[in-house]
């Protein structure tokens, strides 16, 4: 059995009157596999939100997919290639309603204000089964009990409002768990919250992921979150996913020096010490306009060398599942150990 989505060669390109095009991912190659969580992590605006709002098809109406593919293979339908469905089209508003979820940082944004959650998920439940509302609400209530909401018969006639962001946040699990998700995207859904309630919130998630046995693509800039939650994890730049592989190898033996600096920035009591001897990432990530020839990160990366501004390199195995897009790797050398 193949995985469950994967992202073959996949570009996504934004498109405006007066300016080039702006290439935000490229050629990314991604897989998801059934049942797994797989976290894309990386800085603000290297391309991860993009990539998942591809997978739904609900990308601005300036951004095209010029190449690339995005296989879906659910357990009992035929395999399809969202990258060639109408984002209107009925296929892809089946898959988006019932197929793959996605939940974000802002609960507000998928909850309406001025409906109860109760009311709200009812809704979501009438829409893709057959129930009576009567039904529909004894489903609502126990959703509500599974995402740990609390007294969830009287909960579920509250407004989003009069909940706290931690119950909110809950609500709006619920609502994407409502169809019964092969995939959850989860976009920052915890970077909002206090400490506390993230910790909840990601138990809460790997308990439904159990009980749901879904697969989940996980969003997240915290490499912490990372570690708690992934199997695989996926390191963005600029675009690029410049390493990726099974989320123990990543850790253990991280190999781009972009994925590098961010692990020397994970703020660890131990690691202090380290911290204090390892050079911070200079400079801030350019914009996607002002993307370096060759390798996206040479403009900050402190070990490139002579052909890092010019080449792009290519990715390159450096274990079973590890990929690595860095000259370094694809010439065996360890940084310091560059022939000029
Ligand atoms: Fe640094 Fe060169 Fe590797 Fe890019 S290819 S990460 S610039 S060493
Ligand atoms: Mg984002």
């Amino acid at each position: 059995e193949g995985p469950l989505l994967t992202l073959d060669d996949l570009s996504i390109v934004f498109s405006s009157p007066d300016e080039a095009d702006i290439v935000a991912v490229r050629q990314v190659d991604l897989t998801l596999r059934r049942g797994k969580t797989l976290a894309l992590v990386g800085e603000s605006g290297c391309g991860k939100s993009v990539t998942a709002r591809a997978i739904l098809r609900i990308l601005d109406k300036s951004a095209a997919i010029p190449s690339g593919q995005i296989i879906f293979s659910p357990d009992d339908a035929e395999p399809v290639d969202i990258a060639t469905l109408n984002p209107d089209s009925i296929a892809m508003r089946t898959i988006r309603g019932n197929r793959i979820s996605m939940i974000f940082q802002e609960p507000m944004s998928s909850l309406s204000p001025v409906h109860t959650i109760g009311d709200q998920i009812d809704e979501m439940i009438i829409l893709h089964e057959r129930v009576t509302p009567k039904q529909a609400r004894e489903r609502t209530i126990a959703l509500l009990d599974q995402v740990g909401i609390p007294g969830p018969r009287e909960r579920a006639d509250a407004y989003p409002f009069q909940l706290s962001g931690g119950l909110r946040q809950r609500a709006m699990i619920a609502m994407a768990l409502s169809c019964n998700p092969d995939l959850l995207i989860a976009d920052e859904p915890t970077t909002a919250l206090d400490v506390t309630t993230q910790a909840q919130i990601l138990d809460l998630l790997r308990q439904l992921q159990d009980d749901y046995g879904m697969a989940m693509l996980f969003i997240t800039h915290d490499l912490g979150v990372v570690a708690e939650i992934a199997d695989d994890v996926a390191v963005m730049y600029l675009g690029d996913v410049v390493e990726q592989g099974d989320v123990f190898d990543v850790f253990a033996t991280p190999q781009h020096p972009y994925t590098r600096a961010l692990m020397s920035s994970i703020p660890k009591m131990q690691r202090k010490a380290e911290r204090e001897r390892l050079q911070p990432i200079q400079g801030t990530v350019p914009s996607p306009k002002d993307r370096p020839q060759g390798c996206s990160f040479s403009s900050r990366c402190p070990v490139a060398f002579e052909p890092c501004a010019k080449v792009r390199p290519d990715p390159t195995r450096t274990g079973k599942q590890h990929r690595t897009r860095c000259h370094l790797i694809e010439r065996e050398l360890k940084p310091g150990e560059v022939i000029v």
